[in-house]
């Protein structure tokens, strides 16, 4: 232990973001001295260059081609991750990536020119594990000669669109610690490399920047934005990727690659391509050396001209590539050394060279050229005129709200971990692990699992993970929360109380309930259970009564009663209440209640209020019809209700058809479900609920609870009926009569906010051709439109697609679902794969012909889907504070875990005794139903990102300023905080502090990154302040 700087703060928004971090330790019994590492995230430019020393020497004065050899290995997608790696069902997909990193590393080691990169850890890290020392040994050494290359080294290439920035760091943090673990400094990646994601956020190159990279590569781009860009030179840029952060710390070089990631046509000489091999031999009727070259010679000028250097790329490899990887290389050797021997001694000016997107990236660096400013996003995409690839923003809507929960579940068991030390993972409920799932859900990151557009076996196994990682987390956090309340509980996680089913509070008389915030913050938390019918006495963890309320739940025919029971809990910062629950009568006189309330349905309108938010419906339609700010006097005509695209399935214009990837609805206009619902209010001391029955497949709960400054809509859709050949795609919308000018505002991954303008694109002159899918936009978590007095903004619990087609009006998709006779589903066993050239490889498979090669239908459970719609009115000058906040309770939302009555007393060996005064032990510490990990609140400002142990004695801090500049006029929320992190925590004490960049993979003092010109002159500003206190 050294001199602690035990305080140091983060100074963040103002300028912005920031996200502090650090590394700590956690606690042994007793309290020791523990060593901390502390991370902060903003990266410091320079002109440094390590890490490009091995990179191939180039031609000055000539045109430099820089072959990269390259495979793209999806996490999942036609087939599982373990299909993939050891490469069953080949009859599928010919894909085996052992074999593939196998053949690599022979390959490489026949010639030191040859490079290769890599790409996802998932794979790689894997296939490590298998290797004898002395293999690990070579890879090592070729690593550190840079004829291996890592590139992203992220655990998937993420998806950009429906990933939350929480899970991104997460995955890129899992990958990089791999390869730093593994391979040093050797194997940090300079360059990200998503060459597959089907459109780009700003967000993920902002992190990007803030992980340290120097440099951005991206495959697919707007078919109609790539043309602009070819003519005007500005396929490379520099991406400015905050609005927030002060260039140039989110600044990332950008450069969209001229294939795609596919081989130039012709070049593709893998086991999975037809093209010819190089020919050289005169006398051979297959001689083809001298036509290639030419070829070759012609195509690295043509694809020149899009660009500004005397450098140029071709991506050599493609899906699952290079498992023989001397076929690949024997021809590219022979190409190289024609090109170059030969040609150069005719006089050509071309240079070829096997290099790495690192590689070039330095010698774009070199150029020292000035280069333009990016700062929108790169969504929609479009591969063609009705080809917008906008459907996977809300396909397989189960899957996404299961992703986006296992998140906040994996945070809450890090959180614990780290909290509650050794003890967590070894404890009176075995052996606890978080592990399990935060690798489950780096996988799910992947940009064919979290977006839909996996085959239904896929998802599946997808899911499997995800269970399978959520139950080594629930022994760690049994485990947890004995240890810090003295408790051990007989605990149930009721993974269904989404769906109202949890056998310990439905069929127990006495049961307690644990609830653990992972916020920064006290939470007012209400707690929903299902129980039978009965009066139940609720005790708050100073064992005082806490008001309840039983209400019944509009039954479904044939279905008995259920009954729910409410009541608000408070759970204090980081850390858990107890609440006991005891029937003390079967009788319950709701009944009358229900009654008396469907005869309030009988006048016109009916509403539902609290202290600030009145609700109005219409209640001979049953819809809303408007929403009311009691706190700031603002009124809303607002109509909601349920509408339905029918899927195209291709027409005169196109044979495109609606499907996983691409949305393409058949008419402009949607059809209501229903035009009016029947409706039922609910209005006890502690909710007021009207229930919206639209049809038999979709109805709604409009909800308030006391002291709620939103709405909560809590939809439930499905299973759809679908009749021949009409596949359904449901939106919610809402309809007002602002004047919004076509301008509506999505999120960047649940970060920073964009502003969308109907049909427009911030960089190019946009010619519309799909008006409906062509405005659609990914929203992580939130939606809004303004007229520049008030906004209505919608938090949604997992990722959608969204949009604002007409002025006033805001609309979520949910669900996509075909008939599975409308989809021709391929069997991929015939023709898929053998002799196709890479280059359409997506093209050959099914209903969106984009890939995933079977209709979409989530399985049986996800047949029908559930969840909700925060809605808020507010005035533009308040809306960020109420946005932000929110959002993050839904993120970050409460775990509420259950236990039949019977706790015993409970201490073990590691028990940590609470410090009640500086170095000064609590020994006789009593059982406890409340607890903080907090000494003190965080300031709204900050979000706890990341709390989770690191290595024996050091943990990872992630602390974010979570508003942006300039968005919070109301309570100045957007100026920068200080934060004392001195005695901040309970369980630890931080003794020594390392900041890092946002991955961790570098401590912050020896990060640099390449510096750029830009022609907005700011390239050398200075980065955000920084405080410490
Ligand atoms: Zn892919």
């Amino acid at each position: 232990m050294g001199t602690p700087p035990l305080a140091s703060g983060v100074c963040a928004g103002g300028g912005s973001v920031g996200w502090i971090w650090m590394n700590s330790c956690t606690l042994g019994s007793p309290v020791l001295p523990i060593s901390f590492l502390f991370w902060l995230f903003l990266v410091t430019p320079g002109a440094w260059a390590a890490g490009y020393e091995t990179c191939p020497t180039v031609k000055p004065g000539m045109l430099n081609v820089h072959l990269l050899p390259h495979t793209h290995d999806d996490v999942g997608w036609l087939k599982t991750v373990d299909q993939y790696y050891y490469g069953i069902l080949n009859d599928i997909q010919h894909a085996s990536v052992q074999y593939i990193l196998d053949s690599v590393i022979s390959s490489l080691l026949e010639d030191p020119t040859r490079r290769f990169i890599y790409v996802e850890m998932a794979f790689f890290s894997r296939w490590w594990k298998e290797q004898t020392n002395a293999t690990k040994d070579t890879v090592r050494e070729l690593v550190r000669q840079g004829r291996l290359e890592f590139v992203n080294g992220g655990w998937v290439m993420n998806d950009e669109a429906a990933t939350h920035y929480g899970a991104i760091v997460d995955q890129m943090t899992l990958g990089l610690r791999f390869l730093q673990d593994t391979f040093g400094d050797n194997g940090r990646p300079r360059v990200a490399w998503h060459i597959d994601p089907f459109g780009h956020s700003r967000e993920q190159a902002s992190l990007f920047a803030q992980m340290g990279f120097d440099g951005f590569f991206l495959g697919r781009i707007d078919y109609q934005d790539k043309v602009v860009r070819q003519k005007k030179r500005k396929m490379e840029e520099v991406w400015r990727a905050s609005a927030s952060l002060k260039p140039p710390a989110a600044d990332l070089f950008t450069g969209v690659l001229p294939n795609n990631y596919n081989p130039p046509k012709d070049l593709c000489w893998d086991v999975l391509c037809a093209d010819k091999p190089m020919v050289e031999d005169p006398k051979s009727p297959e001689f083809n050396a001298v036509t290639l070259v030419n070829y070759f010679l012609k195509l690295a000028f043509s694809q020149q001209q899009y660009y500004r250097t005397n450098h140029t790329v071709m991506t050599m490899g493609s899906d699952f590539q290079y498992e023989n990887a001397n076929m690949w290389f024997k021809n590219m050797d022979k190409l190289i050394r024609l090109v170059n021997e030969q040609q150069q001694a005719n006089g050509s000016r071309v240079h070829v060279l096997y290099s790495t997107p690192t590689c070039y990236l330095w010698e774009l660096n070199k150029a020292n050229l000035t280069w333009s400013v990016k700062e929108d996003d790169f969504f929609p995409y479009a591969d063609g005129p009705h080809m917008f690839w906008t459907g996977y923003f809300s396909s397989r809507p189960a899957l996404k709200r299961y992703e986006r929960l296992s998140y906040n579940f994996l945070q809450v068991c890090n959180q614990l971990e780290a909290q509650a030390g050794l003890a967590a993972n070894l404890g009176p409920y075995g052996t606890g692990d978080s592990a399990p799932l935060n690798e489950a859900m780096a996988v799910l990151q992947h940009h064919d699992a979290v977006t839909g557009t996996a085959r239904q076996n896929v998802a599946d196994d997808y899911a499997r993970q995800l269970a399978a990682g959520w139950g080594p987390c629930e022994v760690l956090v049994s485990n947890a929360l004995s240890q810090l309340s003295y408790y051990k509980q007989n605990f149930s996680f009721c993974r269904e109380l989404n769906i109202s089913i949890c056998p310990v509070s439905q069929e127990s008389e006495h049961f307690q309930i644990t609830i653990y915030n992972p916020l920064g913050r006290k939470v007012k938390h209400m707690v929903r259970l299902p129980v039978g019918e009965g009066i139940f006495f609720v005790k708050d963890p100073d064992g005082k009564a806490v008001p309840n309320n039983v209400v019944m739940l509009p039954s479904s025919s044939g279905k008995e009663d259920q009954w729910e029971l409410l009541f608000s809990a408070s759970v204090p910062a980081l850390g858990f209440s107890i609440y006991t629950v005891d029937k003390v009568s079967v009788q319950n006189n709701l009944q009358a209640i229900s009654r008396k309330h469907r005869s309030h349905a009988r006048s016109r309108v009916l509403t539902i209020e609290n202290e600030y938010i009145r609700a109005t419906f219409d209640s001979s339609t049953g819809l809303l019809m408007k929403i009311e700010n009691m706190e700031q006097k603002l009124s809303l005509p607002v109509s909601q209700g349920f509408f339905w695209y029918n899927a195209s399935t291709g027409d005169k214009k196109s044979p495109q058809a609606s499907g996983a990837y691409i949305f393409r609805p058949s008419r402009l206009k949607p059809l209501p479900v229903s035009r009016w619902a029947k409706i039922h209010l609910v209005k006890t001391d502690l909710v007021q609920e009207v229930y919206q029955n639209f049809s038999a497949w979709c109805s709604q709960v409009i909800r308030l609870y006391p002291g709620q400054r939103h709405l909560e809509l809590e939809w439930t859709v499905g299973p759809i009926p679908v009749e021949e050949y009409w596949g359904k795609e449901v939106i919610s919308r809402f309809d007002t009569p602002m004047k919004t000018n076509g301008e509506f505002y999505t999120d960047s991954n649940g970060r920073e906010i964009l502003k969308r303008r109907r049909d427009h694109r911030p960089t190019w002159k946009l010619s519309q051709t799909e008006p409906v899918a062509g405005n659609y936009y990914p929203v992580s978590t939130r939606i809004y439109i303004t007229d520049g007095h008030m906004q209505l903004t919608v938090v949604t619990d997992r990722s959608q697609g969204g949009s604002s087609l007409k002025d006033g009006s805001l609309e979520l998709m949910f669900l996509l679902e075909f008939l599975k006779a409308c989809t021709r589903f391929l069997n991929a066993s015939s023709s898929l794969f053998p002799g196709r050239s890479s280059q359409v490889h997506r093209r050959l498979m099914v209903d969106d012909e984009r890939g995933v090669a079977e209709p979409l239908m989530e399985s049986e459970a996800g047949s029908t889907v559930r969840g909700r719609h925060l809605v808020l009115l507010s005035s533009v000058s308040d809306a960020a504070a109420r946005h932000r906040l929110l959002a993050e309770e839904v993120v970050l939302a409460p775990q509420v875990v259950l236990a039949q009555a019977g706790s015993s007393l409970y201490y073990s060996w590691a028990a940590p005794r609470m410090q009640v005064r500086d170095g000064e032990l609590d020994r006789k510490a009593e059982p406890r139903t409340q607890f903080s990990g907090l000494r003190r609140e965080l300031p709204p400002q900050v979000h706890l990102l990341t709390l989770a142990r690191w290595g024996p004695k050091t943990m990872l801090l992630r602390l974010e300023h979570q508003f942006a500049v300039t968005e919070d006029s109301g309570r100045n929320l957007s100026s920068p905080v200080t934060l004392n992190l001195q005695n901040l925590f309970q369980t630890f004490t931080i003794t020594h502090l390392q900041e890092t960049t946002l991955a961790a993979n570098q401590p912050l003092s020896t990060a640099s990154r390449l510096k750029w010109l830009t022609n907005t002159g700011e390239d050398l500003a200075g980065i955000l302040p920084v405080t410490g206190s």
